[in-house]
């Protein structure tokens, strides 16, 4: 299970990568199972690109490293303040994505649903105050409170932070959280934006299978990302038991990196 966890983060974070969506900053995690106090991510220092399932850390939410070399990134405490606070969340992401993060940054600017899927973001999305990075166990606690209930949020003039159940249904949620960012803010250069009722969010919630769509994403874009090379098919191996397949995810392009054997991490 552990494996297949590390794997998921790997090809999640190439995807992103290649999605634009992540770059030389920004990082995914997901919990250890049956571990209240543990999870996978990155090393601080590892190329988003070029990220293996190997080089993943299973860290303590105290920042102790239990497996693999490396610190943790130094925005740890986004992951871990929420998930103390929020027990239904499994994977975290933190990324600094300018073009939705200047929502952040104008009065009046709300993120708000103008594509189907953004319709899970329809309660709203809280904007964090602190502008600083979350590099402290009581910022990430403070975090964790703007956040409260909702399913992302934006740090000011910094980034976002998105919650999902499981990295696949994650990598969807990121990726559709951009496009409507991408979408509102050219609807709004042509004139007032008529966003989705609150009603129409939920009669499209009601029939919406979460996890079939986010399996239909992941799919897509992991099939692409082999194409392009940048994800080995080595790692999309092993399904995961139905039970904890609560797959999801989005999709998007991506390019280039290990070659065929799964065994490199660099970008073509
Ligand atoms: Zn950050």
């Amino acid at each position: 299970m552990l494996e297949e966890l590390r794997r998921e983060l790997a090809v999640a974070t190439r995807m992103l990568v290649d999605a634009s969506i992540l770059n030389y900053s920004g990082h995914l995690s997901t919990r250890v199972p049956g571990v209240s106090d543990e999870l996978l991510v990155q090393p601080v220092d590892e190329p988003r690109a070029g990220l293996r399932p190997e080089t993943v850390l299973r860290v303590r939410f105290d920042g102790t490293v239990i497996e693999g070399e490396g610190r943790p990134p130094s925005e740890l405490a986004i992951h871990t303040g929420v998930y103390l606070a929020r027990p239904d969340v499994a994977a975290v992401a933190h990324f600094h994505h300018d073009p939705t993060t200047v929502f952040s940054m104008v009065e009046g600017a709300a993120i708000v649903p103008v594509k189907n899927h953004a319709s899970r973001w329809a309660a709203g999305v809280p904007v964090h105050p602190d502008p600083s990075h979350i590099s402290t166990y009581e910022q990430g606690a403070e975090l964790a409170v703007t956040l409260g209930s909702a399913h992302a949020a934006l740090l000011r003039s910094h980034g976002e932070v998105v919650v999902a159940e499981d990295v696949p249904a994650l990598f969807t949620d990121v990726v559709h959280f951009v496009e409507n960012a991408d979408t509102l803010a050219r609807a709004m250069t042509l004139g007032t934006v008529v966003p989705l009722r609150r009603y129409e969010c939920e009669r499209f919630l009601a029939t919406f299978d979460r996890r079939r769509h986010a399996r239909k994403v992941w799919r897509y874009a992991t099939s692409v990302a082999v194409a392009t090379g940048s994800v080995s098919t080595a790692w999309l191996e092993a399904p995961r038991p139905a039970a904890a397949t609560a797959t999801a995810a989005g999709g998007v392009g991506a390019v280039g990196s290990p070659g065929a054997d799964g065994n490199n991490g660099s970008r073509a």
